[in-house]
C-alpha cells in the first residue's frame, strides 16, 4: 500500500473543496472497490476524503412519481427497500445478482456506478495496460480475453464494465445526479459511462472532482414484466460472461414499451434503442425477441477467447424478453 493522509468531509461542498484542493485525493464511499485498487498498486491516491458522513442515504419519491436513491444507499439498502421492490423489483433483482452480502453492505450506490473493470491485465500491476497508463499497450486484445467486450471495443481496450446494478439502471433510463466546482448538473445514464475509444482510461463522462450525490429513476418502473439473468461462470462471487436487463410493458397482446440493456458485452451498460424500437407495437412472442436480439449482437466482434458470447448474448436476451413477458408471451 502506497502512503496517503485521510480526511472526512461533512457535506458536500466541502467534500467537492477538498477533493479539488489537494492534487491526487479521492473520494472514498464503501471502499471495496477502491482499497482493493490500493492495495494491488493500480489506484495510487495521495489523499482519501471519506463522504461516508455526507446525509445522501435517503430514498425517497420525486415530484413526478419516481424515485432519487442517495449516492449513500448501500447496494443492500437499495435492494430491501419496499418501494424499490414495488416498483423497480428490475433493480433489486439486478444488485441482488452481483457481489456478496456483506459487499452489498459495505458498497454505494455512487460507487457502484464507479467501480472498474476486472480486466486481469488492469489489476496486475506487471502487465502494461491502456486503461491503467495511457499509452502502454493492452495485452487483452492478444491474450486471455474470455470476460471481455464483444460491442463497442477499440484498439486501445477490450475491457467491460462489471456493474450489474448499472445494467439495470440503463434499462430503467436512470439520471445521475452530480455536484463539482461548477455546480450541480444531471447526467442521463447512456451518457454517463464511455465507450473506450482512444482514452480507455476514463470510465466515465464525470469532470475531475464531481462528486455523486444521487440517481433518479423515472416513474415508469416495469414492476409487472421485467427480467435480470446474469449467465457467470459460478453462481456466486463471479462478474457476468453476459447479463441482460429486460424490461416490458404490454398492452392489448402488443408490446407498448421495451427496454432491453446487456452487461458484461462492452466498456459501458450497453442498452439498444433500435432493438427496443423493433418490439414497439409488435406481439410478444420468440421470433419478435430473436428479431430484437439480432439487432443488438449484428456488429458484434469477439477474439480468441470471448467469440462464444455472442450467441450466449443473443440466447440471453431472448430468455430474458420471454422470461419478462411472462404469461403475456405468444
Ligand atoms: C469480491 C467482489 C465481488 C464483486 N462482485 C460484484 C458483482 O458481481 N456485481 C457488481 O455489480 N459488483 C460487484 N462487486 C463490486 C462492488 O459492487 C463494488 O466494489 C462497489 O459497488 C463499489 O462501491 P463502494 O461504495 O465500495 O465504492 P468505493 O470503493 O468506495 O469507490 C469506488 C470508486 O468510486 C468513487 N466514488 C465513490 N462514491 C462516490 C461518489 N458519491 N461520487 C464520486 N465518486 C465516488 C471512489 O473515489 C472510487 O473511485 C464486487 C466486489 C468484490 C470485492
Ligand atoms: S482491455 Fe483495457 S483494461 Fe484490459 S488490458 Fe486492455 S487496456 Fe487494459
Amino acid at each position: 500500500m502506497n502512503p496517503f493522509t485521510y480526511g472526512r468531509a461533512e457535506d458536500a461542498a466541502a467534500a467537492v473543496r477538498e477533493v479539488s484542493s489537494a492534487a491526487g485525493a479521492r473520494f472514498i464511499a464503501g471502499g471495496t472497490n477502491l482499497l482493493d485498487l490500493m492495495k494491488e498498486h493500480v489506484e495510487r491516491p495521495a489523499r482519501l476524503i471519506d463522504i461516508n458522513r455526507l446525509p445522501l442515504r435517503e430514498i425517497r419519491r420525486t415530484a413526478d412519481g419516481g424515485l432519487e436513491i442517495g449516492a449513500l444507499v448501500t447496494n443492500a439498502d437499495v435492494a430491501y427497500d419496499a418501494e424499490v421492490e414495488r416498483s423497480y423489483p428490475l433493480l433489486s433483482r439486478a444488485i441482488l445478482a452481483g457481489a456478496s452480502a456483506q459487499l452489498r453492505n459495505m458498497a454505494t450506490t455512487g460507487g457502484n456506478l464507479l467501480q472498474r473493470t476486472r480486466c486481469s491485465y488492469f489489476y496486475d500491476a506487471a502487465t502494461p495496460c491502456n486503461k491503467r497508463e495511457p499509452g502502454s499497450g493492452c495485452p487483452a486484445i492478444g491474450g486471455y480475453n474470455r470476460y471481455h467486450a464483444i460491442l463497442g471495443h477499440s484498439e486501445s481496450c477490450i475491457a467491460t464494465h462489471p456493474s450489474d446494478m448499472c445494467v439495470a439502471l440503463a434499462a430503467l433510463g436512470a439520471v445521475v445526479r452530480v455536484t463539482g466546482t461548477g455546480g450541480e448538473r444531471s447526467i442521463p445514464f447512456a451518457e454517463f459511462h464511455r465507450l473506450p475509444g482512444d482514452r480507455p482510461e476514463l470510465d466515465t463522462t464525470l469532470a475531475p472532482c464531481e462528486l455523486i450525490t444521487a440517481v433518479i429513476l423515472p416513474a415508469a418502473g416495469f414492476p409487472e414484466h421485467h427480467a435480470y439473468l446474469k449467465v457467470r461462470d459460478r453462481t456466486s462471487y463471479a462478474f457476468a460472461l453476459i447479463s441482460v436487463a429486460a424490461a416490458l410493458e404490454v398492452d392489448g397482446g402488443k408490446v407498448a414499451e421495451a427496454r432491453i440493456a446487456l452487461g458484461g458485452v462492452a466498456h459501458k451498460p450497453w442498452r439498444d434503442l433500435d432493438a427496443e424500437a423493433i418490439l414497439r407495437g409488435k406481439e410478444p412472442t420468440r421470433g419478435n425477441f430473436a428479431e430484437a436480439a439480432g439487432a443488438i449482437l449484428r456488429d458484434a466482434r469477439g477474439f480468441e477467447h470471448n467469440g462464444f458470447k455472442i450467441e450466449l448474448a443473443r440466447r440471453t436476451v431472448v430468455r430474458a424478453l420471454a422470461e419478462a413477458a411472462g404469461e403475456a408471451l405468444q
